[in-house]
């Protein structure tokens, strides 16, 4: 369908959130995409009320090079005059002038609200807009409706109808980084901090930090302690101090109060701590540092994703079609009717100040319920259960290649294994670690600082055991007692396991719960839609090619970026998304001569218009003889009258890296999930083997004589890789 004759226009309102200029971006080249014409409208809805050139149409290449900037290119404001009938008829007024009848607001409730508001009226407005002379009959008749989509943009992620909010993971990133500088210098000094993080109504950011940061003890709003928790607090932060700890951290949320509704603030916290602890205390107060800074890769393709949707969302829309909000749900588009997610949002705030807890948690879902009793037993340093005549001895360990997250799954494992009075013990050196009885208990305090710790402390090894190392394997699962086993690693990890499992009948040393807990950058594994360290390399491919780009603006210039993944595209196809890449190439998809004919022609055509910059990312298998070095060779050779190619193979730095706020939050609730089964397992004397994933939102485990049957195993990657049909929303807004 042709939509020559629709304008859209796009705006941002309220606070600003990283990765608004990614949803941005995403609009105006879908919509172009589609045909239609696409209008930045500048300053929010003061932008609308004034016209004029705050109203401007916008090109393919008025968004490029954007996405890696927060903020919002297009300005944002709040806007008194658009709360009056008023501002918005001359809205209405101003948005007719570029024949705009469909919007894209990117903002919080209030804005969400606003625009609902102001398509309530619209019909009205133009009536009065004609009587007074300022539009004609026929302008009103042709656009008798305003058609709407919202995305919300907002750090706190507090709308209902959406996993996540835009800027949300940025705002992670910025308190992440804040506490881990905070906890390396609270160390050295042995010293106390509470840090206030954003989040009026909200206890997302506080409490995912406090998670991923490993803080010893957090206050939301939607839980307020009970009376006495000044004792409690000061008890957990003795006991952590006792098992170890050099430092205690506390995270409070801005909002959060106690039970009688009054504010619980970080000063009044400090004081509680230096007067019953003696503790040197300090606050820290983030404020707008949690705005600010560059979107991390997540923010970058999941407003990419929804920016896309929306547009078709307001391009498909009729006169009568109810408004919806796009958001994610499970990393999918999910589409619902705008007005009922801005009420519930309403509805949890509303639940929160008539002070009924219960509902509010209840309302905020299954997964942030399970996070608040996780981070519990993980900052308590005392098991939770009345130690069994015998602990269970479960031993951890690393398979496959490093991924950053190992060491926070290790932890959060040790944790609350020994939460649940199990004695835990960590293999060192994977499975020849385990050939070699390199075995040792792991206390609490042993794990302290792993969190956010990059690498493996307990080592990662590729190496499997041999056909006649098994029986070696064996016997050292006997000789240290060990009653279960929790391996965290990628393909070979889960092959390993897989095979021990279907070997226990020739050796009964094998008949133990085992579990594998799905870690590898690649994320090939099956049954997991993310595995722990996938999105820690995604941020660091896309900060290199930040870089890659920067410092390629002085030239005209195409670069090839070859980056891991195995057989596996996602970290080829998701850097691309968040990165604004021109092409990729995918093992999934492979490389035919065709294809780079194609590219090449596409590419010189595309610097032949002007273009001063082309980017390519080549998955390091995507094909065996088109190498990185023969696509740079060829893209030279035809188009060297036009532009120069380089090329670079990020390599191990991919593996490097901290571990970013999502794979934290990941390995700890993945390594929760393996705990339970474990110890489900070892209550009723059962000796499953099994892996679990994060798959549509559910944490499960699957038996693992299953693997093969989810597995392409010659290319070594799942059958089922839902991010693969991302990749014609890439297509659509890298060339015009
Ligand atoms: P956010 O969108 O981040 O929640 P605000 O609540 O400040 O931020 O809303 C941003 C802007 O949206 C306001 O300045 C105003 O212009 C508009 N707006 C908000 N609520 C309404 C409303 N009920 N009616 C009309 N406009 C509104």
């Amino acid at each position: 369908m042709s939509h020559s004759q629709i304008s859209i226009g796009v705006l941002t309102s309220g606070g600003d959130a990283q990765g608004m200029n990614a949803a941005v971006r995403a609009v105006v080249r879908a919509a172009i995409h589609e045909g239609a014409a696409v209008y930045a409208i500048y300053e929010g809805y003061q932008g609308m009320v004034d016209g004029g050139d705050r109203v401007r149409q916008l090109a393919w290449d008025d968004v490029g090079s954007i996405l890696h900037r927060g903020g919002t290119i297009i300005g944002t404001a709040r806007c008194p005059a658009f709360r009056e009938r008023d501002g918005r008829r001359r809205a209405a007024r101003n948005l007719l002038q570029c024949g705009i009848d469909r919007l894209v607001i990117i903002g919080g409730d209030g804005s969400l609200t606003g625009a609902n508001l102001f398509r309530q009226e619209w019909p009205e407005l133009l009536a009065e807009l004609v009587q007074a002379g300022e539009i004609d009959e026929a302008t009103a008749r042709a656009h008798p409706a305003l058609m709407i989509a919202g995305l919300v943009g907002s750090i706190d992620n507090d709308m209902v109808g959406t996993d996540m909010t835009i800027g949300a993971d940025s705002a992670l990133h910025r308190i992440i980084e804040a506490i881990d500088a905070l906890t390396s210098t609270a160390a050295s000094h042995q010293r106390s901090f509470v840090v206030e993080v954003m989040g009026r109504h909200c206890g997302y950011l506080a409490l995912t930090s406090a998670i991923a940061g490993g803080a010893d003890y957090v206050l939301i709003p939607e839980y307020p302690p009970a009376e006495g928790w000044e004792n409690r607090m000061c008890e957990m932060l003795r006991h952590g101090r006792a098992a170890g700890r050099r430092d205690s951290i506390v995270v409070v949320a801005e909002g959060a109060t106690d039970r009688t509704g009054n504010r619980i603030s970080a000063d009044y916290i400090r004081q509680v701590l230096e007067e019953r602890l003696g503790e040197d205390t300090r606050v820290t107060i983030l404020g707008h540092v949690q705005r600010g800074g560059t979107p991390s890769a997540y923010d970058r393709w999941m407003s990419t994703l929804v920016g896309h949707a929306a547009v078709q969302e307001v391009l498909a829309a009729t006169p009568d079609s109810e408004p919806q909000l796009i958001g994610v749900r499970y990393n999918r588009v999910r589409r619902l009717p705008l007005m009922q997610c801005v009420e519930q949002t309403r509805a949890v705030a509303r639940t929160i100040a008539e002070k009924d807890y219960v509902k509010a948690v209840e309302l905020r879902g299954g997964s942030f319920n399970e996070m608040t009793k996780t981070f519990r037993a993980m900052a308590e340093a005392l098991p939770s259960v009345t130690p069994v005549d015998r602990p269970r001895r479960i031993a951890v360990l690393h398979g496959g290649g490093l991924a950053p997250g190992m060491n926070t799954a290790a932890r959060a494992a040790v944790r609350l294994g020994r939460d649940r009075g199990h004695t835990m013990l960590g293999v060192r050196g994977s499975f020849g670690g385990l050939i070699d009885g390199r075995i040792e208990e792991l206390t609490w305090g042993d794990v302290e600082g792993w969190t956010a710790l990059g690498g493996a402390e307990l080592g990662a090894s590729r190496q499997t055991p041999t056909t006649e190392q098994l029986y070696t394997v064996a016997r050292a699962l006997e000789t240290h007692g060990v009653d279960g086993l929790l391996v965290i690693g990628g393909w070979k990890a889960y092959q390993v396991l897989h095979w021990l499992h279907s070997e226990r009948e020739r050796y009964p040393a094998f008949k133990m719960p085992m579990i594998c807990l799905p870690a590898t950058i690649d994320n090939n594994l099956p049954g997991s839609d993310l595995s722990v360290g996938a999105d820690t390399a995604l941020n660091v491919i896309v900060e290199a090619l930040d870089r890659i780009k920067q410092s390629a603006m002085a030239a005209r210039r195409c670069f090839v970026v070859e980056v891991m993944g195995r057989h596996c595209g996602y970290l080829a196809l998701m850097s691309g998304m968040a990165s604004g890449a021109e092409r990729i190439y995918l093992p999934e998809e492979g490389i035919t001569l065709k294809d780079l004919q194609a590219d090449v022609e596409r590419m010189v055509d595309s610097f032949g218009k002007g273009r001063r910059f082309y980017l390519t990312i080549r998955n390091e298998y995507a094909n065996d003889q088109y190498t990185t070095d023969f696509l740079a060779r060829l893209f030279e050779e035809e188009g060297s009258h036009l532009f120069d190619v380089r090329q670079a193979v990020l390599g191990h730095v991919q593996q490097g890296g901290n571990p970013s706020p999502f794979d934290r939050i990941l390995a700890t609730r993945l390594a929760a999930h393996c705990i339970d089964f474990l110890t489900g397992e070892l209550g009723r004397g059962g000796a499953a083997g099994a892996f679990v994933g994060l798959a549509e939102g559910k944490l499960t485990t699957f038996p693992i004589k299953q693997m093969p049957d989810m597995v392409d195993i010659a290319n070594r990657r799942p059958l089922e890789q839902w991010w693969l049909e991302l990749r014609s929303v890439l297509e659509a807004l890298a060339q015009p």
